[in-house]
C-alpha cells in the first residue's frame, strides 16, 4: 500500500483504447490534511489520464507523490507531465514523484504559458535554488526533456492523442487543455477566473461539446467578490460555461483549502440538480468520457 487510502478505491482496467482520468489531487492553493477533508481530499492538482497505454499527467500537486509510488510498481516508466501553470500549487510535489528517480524512466515535462519571458527548466531551477531546497534539478537520475509551448498551440504527444490548449485567465497565465482520443474529450481549465459580463468565448470554444470538463471552481458565488482578481472562478460560473459550450459533464475542481467534506457534499447535491450528472473531483475518483 502506498499510504493513500484512496489509491486502491476504484482500479483503473486500460486497454488500448481505455480513456479515462483519475484525480490524485483536487484542491487549489494549499494541501489540507485533516478530518474535515478525507472523503473529498486534501492534496494539490494532479490528474492522470490515460488514453490506451499512455499515461499523461496533468499537473505535479502534492497528489502526485502517490501516483508515483502506484507507478513504481510498473516500471519503465515513460510519461509526459503537462503544467497548466507553475504556481507553488501545481509544481510542489515534483521533487517528490518517484518516477523522476528512476534511471530507467523517460519523464517529458511541458508548459505552455511562459511565454517568452522564462523556460520551464529555468523556472524549476529556480525552483529547487538553495536554500529554499536542499537539492537541484540535476538530481533526477530519470530522462527529462524540458519542452516549452505556447498556449493556444496543439500538441500530439503520441500518435492518435491530440491536445488542443488555450490561455486562461490567470495571473502570470495558464494553459487550459483538452484531451481528444478516440473521438471523445476530457478537457482540464484550471486556474483561471471567469469574466463578471460574459462567458470566456476563448474557454467556451476549447471546451464546446466536450465529454468531461474538469473546471477551476474554487470558490461560491457567494464568496466570489471577496477574492475577486485572484484569478479563480465559482462553480455556478463553471456551471454557466458548460451549459453554453455544451459540455457532457461538468467536474468542480480545485476546491478551497477551507471547504470541508460536509461544505462539498452541499456543493455536489446542488450542482447535480443543476445539471444532472454533474459532479464534484475527489480523490481517488475515475471518469471515463
Ligand atoms: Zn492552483
Ligand atoms: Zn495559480
Amino acid at each position: 500500500m502506498d499510504g493513500n487510502p484512496f489509491a486502491q478505491e476504484q482500479k483503473v482496467v486500460t486497454s488500448s483504447t481505455d480513456f479515462s482520468v483519475r484525480f490524485w489531487g483536487v484542491r487549489g492553493s494549499i494541501a489540507c490534511p485533516g478530518p474535515d477533508f478525507v472523503r473529498y481530499g486534501g492534496n494539490t492538482s494532479c490528474l492522470e489520464i490515460r488514453c490506451g497505454d499512455k499515461r499523461l499527467v496533468f499537473d505535479a500537486g502534492t497528489g502526485i507523490r502517490a501516483l508515483g509510488l502506484e507507478m513504481a510498481q510498473c516500471r519503465p516508466n515513460d510519461l509526459d507531465i503537462f503544467f497548466t501553470h507553475t504556481h507553488f500549487d501545481h509544481v510542489c510535489g515534483l521533487t517528490f514523484f518517484s518516477s523522476l528517480f528512476c534511471p530507467d524512466s523517460t519523464v517529458r515535462l511541458w508548459a505552455g504559458h511562459l511565454e517568452d519571458e522564462m523556460t520551464l527548466r529555468g523556472v524549476l531551477t529556480n525552483l529547487m535554488m538553495a536554500p529554499l531546497y536542499p537539492v537541484s534539478l540535476e538530481i533526477f537520475q530519470a530522462k527529462v526533456s524540458f519542452n516549452d509551448f505556447r498556449a493556444g498551440q496543439t500538441l500530439t504527444p503520441h500518435p492518435g492523442v491530440t491536445l488542443r490548449t488555450a490561455l486562461l485567465n490567470h495571473p502570470n497565465g495558464a494553459t487550459g487543455y483538452r484531451v481528444e482520443f478516440g473521438g471523445k474529450s476530457i478537457c482540464y481549465i484550471t486556474d483561471t477566473e471567469h469574466y463578471p459580463d460574459h462567458v470566456d468565448e476563448t474557454i467556451a470554444e476549447l471546451v464546446r461539446g466536450a465529454d468531461i470538463m474538469i473546471y477551476d471552481a474554487t470558490y461560491t458565488d457567494d464568496e466570489y467578490p471577496t477574492y475577486r482578481g485572484w484569478g479563480h472562478s465559482t462553480w455556478q460560473e463553471g456551471l454557466k460555461l458548460a451549459k453554453a459550450a455544451g459540455v457532457k459533464q461538468y467536474v468542480v475542481f480545485h476546491h478551497d483549502p477551507s471547504h470541508s467534506d460536509a461544505f462539498m457534499d452541499g456543493i455536489a447535491r446542488d450542482v447535480d440538480q443543476a445539471k444532472p450528472g454533474s459532479v464534484v473531483a475527489r480523490e481517488g475518483m475515475v471518469l471515463r468520457p
